[in-house]
C-alpha cells in the first residue's frame, strides 16, 4: 500500500514524507562527507528497509556503526506496509498490540537519532567484493556504495504478486484489474468481483461490503473451491453476508473475458458444475498471494537452502565474512519468520560487524538504561540518580 496515495493515512503520510525528505538531505550530506568519484563510502548498507533492515539501523547506533538502507519500494516498513498495514500485530514484546503501520512508524521514531539515510525505490541489484575486503554495492537508479559490512533483510524478496492467467487480460492492469488495493476510494460504488481465498481476498471483499466510504455497489467473491485458507472469523462472516444477500460467493476460475469499447465488461467463470457464466464487472481484484522472488540477492555467491540464505546463529553471518543476513531472508535450524526473532538476530548480527568496522576496538555490551555512551548516541540526557 502507498501509503501517501491513500488520504485516510495522512499522519503515517507526513512521517513517510519525513522520511524522504530526511533522505534527500542526508544524501547531500553524504556527498559532502564521503562521496568519492560518485561512490558512497560507507560501514554499513542494508538491503531491505522491513521492520528488521529498520531495528537493524537501531542495533548499529548503538555500536556507533552509520547505515545507508536500500529498499525497492517507495517507502520503508516492507510487509507490515505492504501487505497488512491495518491489521493488529499481538506478538511484538512489550506492545500488546499494534498495526503494522504503527510498528513502522514507532520503528521510524526509535531509529531517528541515527540518522541512517534512505534510498528509496530501488532495487540493490549487485554485490561484489573488493580486492581490499570491502563490498561494492549497486542499485537500479545507480546508486554505488563501498562498504565494510552489508545486512542482507530482504524479507522474502521483491513483492511479485501471483498473477491472473487469462490470455490478454493483463493490458486491463491497474485500470480494471488489481493485484493491489491502494487507494480503496476507487473502487466505491463499483461492482466488484474479488478473487482468492486467503485473508487479503476476504479482508478486501468484506472491508467492500460493509457500510462507510469504501462501499461498493456489488461485491462477488470468487474462490476456485468452497473452503478458504482465511482466518475463520472471516469466513464466518463472509457466509452471514451472503445469507443476507449483502454479497456472493461464486465458485470456479476465470478462463476469459469480454470487453466493449477497449472496456473490461464481463468475465467468464466455469463453475465447478461445469457451466460458464458470464459475470459483468466493473473492477477485478485478484489476490493469490505473492510468490517469493529473490531476485538479485540469489545471485550474490551466497549460500542459499530453499531461497533463503543461511546464516549461523552467532553472528547471523553468510558464508561470505562481512555479509549479514536477518529476518525472513535467512534460515538456520529452528527458525522462525517472527518480527520478534529478526530483532534479536539484527543486535547479534551488529556485534558481529562491529569486528569489521572497529577490528581494533574492543566491544562491550552496555545497557541503554545506564549507559552515559549510549545516552550520547540516542541524543537523550543521561538520568542523576540520588
Ligand atoms: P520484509 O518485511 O519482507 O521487508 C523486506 C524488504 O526488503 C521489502 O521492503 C523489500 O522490498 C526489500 N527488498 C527485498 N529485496 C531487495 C533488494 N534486492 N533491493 C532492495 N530492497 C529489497 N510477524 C510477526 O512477528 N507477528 C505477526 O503478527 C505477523 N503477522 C503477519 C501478517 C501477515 C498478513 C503477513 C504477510 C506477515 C506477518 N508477519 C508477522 C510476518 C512479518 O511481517 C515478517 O516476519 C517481517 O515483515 C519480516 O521482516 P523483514 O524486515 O525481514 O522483511
Amino acid at each position: 500500500m502507498n501509503s501517501k496515495a491513500n488520504p485516510q493515512v495522512t499522519d503515517t503520510a507526513r512521517t513517510h514524507d519525513d522520511i524522504h525528505d530526511r533522505s534527500h538531505n542526508d544524501i547531500r550530506d553524504d556527498i559532502r562527507d564521503d562521496v568519492r568519484d560518485g561512490v558512497i563510502e560507507t560501514d554499513a548498507v542494508i538491503v531491505g528497509a522491513g521492520p528488521v533492515g529498520l531495528f537493524q539501523v537501531f542495533e548499529l547506533g548503538l555500536l556507533e556503526i552509520k547505515a545507508h538502507i536500500v529498499d525497492s519500494l517507495a517507502y520503508p516498513g516492507g510487509q507490515c506496509i505492504e501487505l497488512y498495514p491495518d491489521k493488529p500485530i499481538y506478538d511484538i514484546p512489550a506492545v500488546p498490540v499494534c498495526t503494522g503501520r504503527e510498528l513502522t512508524d514507532s520503528l521510524l521514531a526509535q531509529i531517528a537519532p541515527f540518522g541512517a539515510t534512505f534510498h528509496l525505490g530501488q532495487e540493490v541489484s549487485e554485490l561484489q567484493r573488493q580486492d581490499d575486503g570491502r563490498f561494492h554495492v549497486a542499485t537500479s537508479k545507480g546508486t554505488r556504495f563501498l562498504t565494510k559490512t552489508v545486512f542482507i533483510a530482504g524479507g522474502v524478496g521483491s513483492f511479485q504478486p501471483r498473477t491472473l492467467k487469462a490470455d490478454g487480460l493483463d493490458k486491463f492492469h491497474d485500470t480494471q484489474l488489481f493485484y493491489r488495493v491502494r487507494n480503496p476510494q476507487q473502487f466505491a460504488g463499483k461492482n466488484l468481483v474479488i478473487v482468492g481465498g486467503g485473508d487479503s481476498a476476504l479482508d478486501w471483499a468484506l472491508n467492500f461490503v460493509q457500510p462507510g466510504p469504501h462501499k461498493a455497489e456489488s461485491v462477488i467473491l470468487l474462490h476456485r473451491r468452497d473452503g478458504f485458507r482465511a482466518a475463520p472469523a472471516s469466513v464466518t462472516r463472509m457466509r452471514e453476508l451472503c445469507d443476507a444477500y449483502e454479497m456472493q460467493l461464486m465458485t470456479g476460475q476465470v478462463t476469459g473475458f469480454d470487453e466493449a469499447d477497449g472496456r473490461l465488461v464481463r468475465i467468464k467463470v466455469s463453475g465447478n458444475d461445469g457451466v460458464t457464466r458470464g459475470v459483468p464487472l466493473d473492477a477485478l481484484l485478484v489476490f493469490f498471494g505473492l510468490s517469493p522472488k529473490l531476485g538479485p540477492i540469489a545471485e550474490w555467491g551466497l549460500g542459499l537452502e530453499r531461497k533463503q540464505v543461511v546464516v549461523d546463529t552467532e553472528k547471523f553471518q553468510t558464508n561470505v565474512p562481512g555479509i549479514f543476513a536477518v529476518g525472513d531472508i535467512n534460515i538456520y535450524p529452528g527458525k522462525k519468520k517472527l518480527i520478534l526473532s529478526g530483532f534479536h538476530e539484527a543486535a547479534l548480527a551488529a556485534f558481529g560487524a562491529a569486528a569489521y568496522v572497529f577490528p581494533d576496538k574492543r566491544i562491550l555490551l552496555q545497557y541503554t538504561t545506564t549507559s552515559p555512551k549510549l545516552h550520547k548516541v540516542l541524543g537523550v540526557e543521561s538520568p542523576v540518580f540520588d
